[in-house]
This record gives C-alpha cells, sequence and structure tokens, in this order.
C-alpha cells in the first residue's frame, strides 16, 4: 500500500472530526449575495429540489433581513441547514447559476448556510403549528424525509406521532453523514423545530417489536413509511465476520456517536466499493490516525459512483484508489483478527443486462494486501421485514408507489425517501428525501381533508 503523504493538511485532518467549511462572515455574505442577478424564471431554482426561492432568498441577505431570509429557506426546505452543507451544489442550484458562462456562479450553499446559520444562533421562532384538526399521522423513521413531512403536517394541525428505532432522531443526518461534513448540532436544531411545532418523537421504539404495524395501522388516519435503508450486504468471501471488518454505515454511526479509537481502526485499511459511503469510510479512517488507507473497486474510475467532489475530496485526504480489484478472502491471525486480504484483479467484459460491463476476474493475479482493518461498502441492505409488516407491495425491498401519489399498495400508507429509491426510482439524495417527505405530506393532506374544505 502506498502510504499517505504527511504534510500540514494531513496532519490536520487527523482526528480531526469538526466541520470543514468555513462559515461566511456578514461582509463575504454581502458581497456574494451583491453577486446575484436575481435572474427572473431563475434556473437556480428550477435545478433545486426543493424549489427553494433562491434569488428571493440572497436578495434578503444582501437588504439585511437575515430572519426573513432563513424563512425563506426553511418554507421551502425543513432541512434546509443541513442541506445547506450536503448538497452537491454544483451539480444542482451553482451547476445551474447563469454566472457560470461569464465569471463564477454564486456560492448558494454557503448564502444558504450564513441565513440558517443565523437561524440557529438566533433561536428565533420560524413556523408555527395548525389549528387542531383531530387527525392523527404515524410516521415510522426520523430521516430527512419523515422529519420534513411531520413538519408541514403539524403545520396543518394534524397530530403526528414518529416512530424511529434509534436512541435519537435524525436518521442519516445525525447517524450516517460524516460529522465534518454535518455536524449533529444541525440536525438536533431542526429536530427541534418539528419537536416545537408539537410532533411526539418516540425513539428507540421498533416498529415489529415495541409496537406492531397493524397497531399503526388501526389507531391512525394515515401512515408514511420513511425508514431508509439499511446495513451494508455481506461480500459473500471467506473470513468476512473476523475482528477488524466494519460495515461503513455502522462505521461512519460510530464515529458520531464517538465510540471508535485509533485502535479498532489500526494503520492499514482497505475500503471495498467506490460510492460516497465508501468515500465517507475512507475518509473517517483517515481522521481516525490511520496512515495508508486504499479503496478497491471492481470496474474503473468512470464507473464509481461516488459524486465527483467526493472522490476529489478523498484524494486530497491522501486516500489512494486501486481500480479493477476485487476483494477475494479476508485473512486472519491465531486470534481471529484482519491481517490482509486476498486480492485479485479484474478486467471489464461484456455489458450485462444493465447496460454495464461486467468485471472478470484475470487468472493468476491474486495478490495479498498487508491489513489492520476492511471496510465494506457495497450498497444498502432493505428493511424488508418492515415492508411486508405493513403488508407492501415491493421490488427487491423497493417499496412500489404511484410516483405522483407517493401511494403504496395499502391506501393508507405513503412512502418517501430511501425506502422507494433504487430499481431506477428517484434520486438518493438528502433534498430530495426532503422533497419527498414534503410531497407525501401534502398528498395526504389533499386526501384527508373534508370535502366542504376542498376549494
Ligand atoms: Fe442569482 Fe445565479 Fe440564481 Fe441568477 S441563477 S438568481 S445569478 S444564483
Amino acid at each position: 500500500m502506498v502510504p499517505i503523504q504527511e504534510n500540514a493538511m494531513t496532519a490536520q485532518l487527523k482526528r480531526n472530526f469538526v466541520e470543514m467549511n468555513i462559515r461566511m462572515t456578514k461582509n463575504e455574505a454581502l458581497e456574494e449575495a451583491n453577486r446575484c442577478l436575481y435572474c427572473y424564471d431563475a434556473p437556480c431554482i428550477k435545478a433545486c429540489p426543493t424549489s427553494i426561492p433562491i434569488p428571493n432568498f440572497i436578495k434578503k441577505i444582501a437588504s439585511g433581513n437575515i430572519k426573513g431570509s432563513a424563512m425563506t429557506i426553511m418554507e421551502a426546505n425543513p432541512i434546509g441547514a443541513s442541506c445547506a452543507r450536503v448538497c452537491p451544489t454544483e451539480e444542482l442550484c451553482e451547476g445551474a447559476c447563469v454566472l457560470n458562462a461569464s465569471t463564477k456562479p454564486i456560492k448558494i450553499g454557503h448564502l444558504q448556510r450564513y441565513a440558517t446559520d443565523w437561524a440557529m444562533d438566533s433561536d428565533v421562532e420560524l413556523f408555527k403549528q395548525g389549528q387542531s384538526n383531530g387527525l392523527k399521522i404515524a410516521i415510522v423513521g426520523s430521516g430527512p424525509a419523515g422529519l420534513s413531512a411531520a413538519r408541514e403536517l403539524s403545520r396543518f394541525g394534524y397530530s403526528v406521532t414518529i416512530f424511529e428505532a434509534e436512541a435519537k432522531a435524525g436518521g442519516l443526518g445525525n447517524y450516517g453523514i460524516v460529522s465534518f461534513r454535518l455536524p449533529n448540532n444541525v440536525v438536533d436544531w431542526e429536530i427541534e423545530q418539528v419537536i416545537k411545532l408539537g410532533v411526539d418523537i418516540k425513539t428507540n421504539t421498533r416498529v415489529g417489536v415495541d409496537i406492531s404495524a397493524d397497531d399503526i395501522l388501526a389507531r391512525y388516519d394515515s401512515v408514511i413509511l420513511a425508514v431508509g435503508m439499511g446495513s451494508v450486504p455481506k461480500l459473500g468471501i471467506e473470513g468476512e465476520d473476523l475482528a477488524g471488518v466494519h460495515d461503513a454505515i455502522e462505521f461512519v454511526k460510530q464515529t458520531k456517536i464517538g465510540s471508535l479509537t485509533e485502535e479498532i481502526v489500526g494503520k492499514r485499511v482497505a475500503v471495498i466499493g467506490a460510492g460516497n459511503t465508501a468515500i465517507d469510510g475512507a475518509t473517517c479512517a483517515v481522521r481516525l490516525g490511520a496512515e495508508q488507507v486504499e479503496i478497491l473497486y471492481r470496474r474503473t474510475e468512470k464507473e464509481m459512483t461516488a459524486y465527483k467532489f467526493e472522490y476529489e475530496f478523498a484524494k486530497q485526504d491522501g486516500v489512494g484508489f486501486k481500480w479493477l480489484t476485487a476483494p477475494k478472502r479476508v485473512i486472519g491471525d491465531e486470534t481471529g483478527k484482519v491481517v490482509g486480504l486476498e486480492c485479485v484483479k479484474m478486467q471489464l467484459g461484456e455489458p450485462g443486462v444493465d447496460g454495464r460491463q461486467r468485471p472478470e476476474e484475470v487468472k493468476g493475479s491474486e495478490f495479498v494486501m498487508e491489513l489492520d482493518a476492511i471496510i465494506k461498502a457495497i450498497g444498502q441492505t432493505r428493511f424488508i421485514q418492515l415492508i411486508e409488516a405493513f403488508g407492501l407491495q415491493h421490488t427487491n425491498g423497493v417499496v412500489d408507489i404511484d410516483e405522483t401519489t407517493m401511494q403504496t399498495s395499502n391506501k393508507k400508507v405513503f412512502a418517501c425517501g430511501d425506502v422507494v429509491f433504487g430499481n431506477g426510482q428517484g434520486e438518493a439524495m438528502v433534498v430530495t428525501a426532503a422533497q419527498q417527505g414534503k410531497d407525501a405530506a401534502y398528498i395526504i393532506h389533499e386526501r384527508l381533508r373534508k370535502p366542504s374544505e376542498i376549494a
């Protein structure tokens, strides 16, 4: 393995889970806001999955109305503070900014963070609970989709209960996105906004264990399933249950709750997979003190699924990449601890049914990497048992929905977020999940309103 080149930046990165991006100063925010052309029919709005009125919130920053700016953002996106940090803005709003053609795009993400940070620091009340309409909604899962749906439904006057299996609410935000991109205090603030609207979040409550799906279906007027995805699936190779082989989802979660130590990770780490979760696992390992971190992928750089900015970020952290490389066998010592990984070189063959070239082993190309830890990041499993407990039709764990109504095979149950992502349905972005949560809330409201109230 190639050791990470030690320099001032990597030395600083190690053991450092503090947020990376620096907040704009007031002057920087004003200067940037004043560059905006406040376009008519602004393409940046169209590129935002939650349709934040971007020129509008930027203009409010320019005129000193920061509360108004934060309200504009949070009205359109109930997790607008998180999205200011985790959205791939260069592929969305900033990528669509007209100024790309002449100078450089407006730093929309930074301005969004500036306004929402102000709201967090000021502890202002942004929204009010609606007058009770006597109807009850259950939401399973408190991640981006669940929180967004809850916020909107509560403003409409529904009594909303969220069932959350973890000890804390927030889902992906509090457990799945690395702290140096999204600190927990930001997610906690967004959760608090929802709780202040009267939403009851029952944490440590597993549907199917602490309450049954049938109970929920019987007690609530409508149900939203927003449970996201599960753990990393098995590699299916010898030795993968040895100590020192980590599931990337669990690995990142442990860094978020602070229970991982340098000793657990060791100095030499291989990450299997090349999506955004693999990048998260690799960059967390660097911050935990690993000196040699390499990502192994059975295809090439061209086919990797990680965002370009995530790829660049990993390279800046000193993470290495072994393309066309697949794991064959995890090697352990006499104590049952990982000491190596046997790999094999691959080549791309004929396209499969999905149109992608199939990776094939190059015979006789096996080699061994000496390692202290392995992080598996080859996708995520689905909560099939839970989906079936509600009696919902699904395709390989992806809940089947009517894309216009978010309705599942049970007319009372709607689904949104990662639980409907996959098999060509939707896009696995936090901001998309937030919009789907809003959509589910609006559709439920439309369906449950009394006929006399429908215009
Ligand atoms: Fe401002 Fe760019 Fe949006 Fe135009 S496209 S309103 S310049 S941020």
